[in-house]
């Protein structure tokens, strides 16, 4: 609930959903492994069980997330991808219909793409973020709109408050993978949206060591996505759980230095003769700068961005690198550079991919929290490679 979450996210990141057990008296959330908890038989008691995400490590990390996002509820689970498909699971008959913006995480796009149809559930994908583009494509069976702002790789910005207001009025739920912004730079319940999903392997645990997920909205929707989590098997583990909240305490000064070095490097990128386009939702040339301004507390720390050169060109430049590292996934304490076209959007059909912009010179950054000066002169150096 809104009013749960009432001091600021740096106290909540560090406090919210922390449990303490007072016979030992840590400070921290026990990692409670135990795959087997007393029963005595009676009607109606909580069983104890990981997959059922009944563990305290569990509701830990739940919580907190829960708390930041200002949502009744929450759960963790063993990856971005068991978040989101339990999520549509829960939401989505056979007959039913969802629409989705295209150009989405690339994952989520083939999930969708590749498992509703063939349980008898029709998607479109809107190539646009306009509200009246993704409302066009809602139908008399539409159940469910998902989002996700900034999207991935390209940064597109959906207007939260302008489609949760449109879907509500046709009866839809509403989904936003909140990833890239997270709960400290965006609030999306605030602003309408039904349920939000986390890829928790990104900022959300930070480090670049762990595979998870979070759920979060009302008690009643809750409910619903924690019965297709058990029945799939996608809880997460007892010890990532215990990881994810401890990671967590740090996110939102984390944040700080993740949105101060995405401005940095992207002012850099936007400066340079051999840069042709940058996307970042901070630089007030964004065509999307004004919308994010308005719904968002933070740039964050995600970055496209197009070379004026070949793609050889491009991965020599990439090579030349020497804090930046050339790897996939995002949101950990080090910087990183990656080629959309070939990682998260591979699987997406080559067509969609160019339609939507992401071609294959394409670079997306992932800003880490090294000093800003540091990472500006890594990336115009290797600029200079010819
Ligand atoms: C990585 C990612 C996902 C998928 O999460 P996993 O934890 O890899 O399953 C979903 N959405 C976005 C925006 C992502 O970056």
């Amino acid at each position: 609930m809104n009013d749960r979450n009432t001091k600021s996210p740096a106290t909540t990141c560090v406090h919210a959903g922390t449990y303490r057990d007072d016979r030992v008296g840590g400070v921290n959330t026990p990692l409670y492994a135990s795959s087997s908890f007393l029963h005595d038989g009676s009607p109606g008691l909580d069983v104890g069980y990981p997959r059922y995400h009944t563990i305290p490590t569990q509701a830990a990390a739940a919580e907190k997330i829960a708390v930041l996002e200002g949502a009744e509820a929450g759960l963790v689970a063993a990856s971005g991808l068991a978040a989101a498909s339990s999520t549509l699971m829960a939401l989505l008959d056979a007959g039913d219909h969802a629409v989705f913006q295209a150009d989405i995480y690339g994952g989520t796009h083939h999930l969708a793409a590749a498992e509703l149809p063939r349980l008898g559930i029709s998607c479109d994908f809107v190539r646009s973020t306009r509200v009246d583009d993704l409302m066009a494509a809602v139908r008399p069976e539409t159940k469910l709109l998902y989002v996700e702002s900034p999207a991935n790789p390209l940064m597109n910005v959906v207007d939260l408050a302008g489609v949760a207001a449109a879907a509500r009025t046709r009866g839809l739920t509403t989904v936003i993978d909140n990833t890239f912004a997270t709960p400290i730079n965006q609030n999306p319940i605030a602003l309408g949206f039904d349920l939000v999903i986390h890829s928790g392997t990104k900022y959300l645990n930070g480090h670049s060591d762990l595979c998870c997920g979070a759920i979060v909205g009302s008690e009643d929707l809750i409910a619903r996505v924690r019965e297709r989590l058990i029945n799939f098997g996608g809880a997460l583990p007892v010890f990532d759980a215990w990881l994810l909240e401890r990671g967590m305490k740090t996110l939102a000064v984390r944040m700080a230095a993740h949105n101060a070095n995405g401005q940095a490097l992207a002012e850099c990128l936007a400066a340079h003769p051999l840069v042709t386009s940058v996307r970042y939702p901070g630089l007030p040339a964004d065509p999307d700068h004004g919308l994010a301004a308005a719904q968002m507390r933070g740039f964050g720390g995600m970055l496209a961005f197009e070379l004026d050169c070949d793609a050889t060109r491009a991965r020599r430049i990439v090579a030349a690198l020497e804090i930046i590292t050339p790897a996939v996934s995002l949101g950990g304490v080090e910087s990183l550079i990656c080629f959309p076209a070939t990682t998260s959007h591979e699987k997406m059909d080559r067509r969609e991919r160019e339609a939507l912009g992401i071609t294959d010179s394409l670079l997306r950054i992932s800003a880490g929290i090294e000093e800003a000066a540091d990472l500006v002169a890594d990336l115009e150096q290797a600029l200079e490679t010819t």
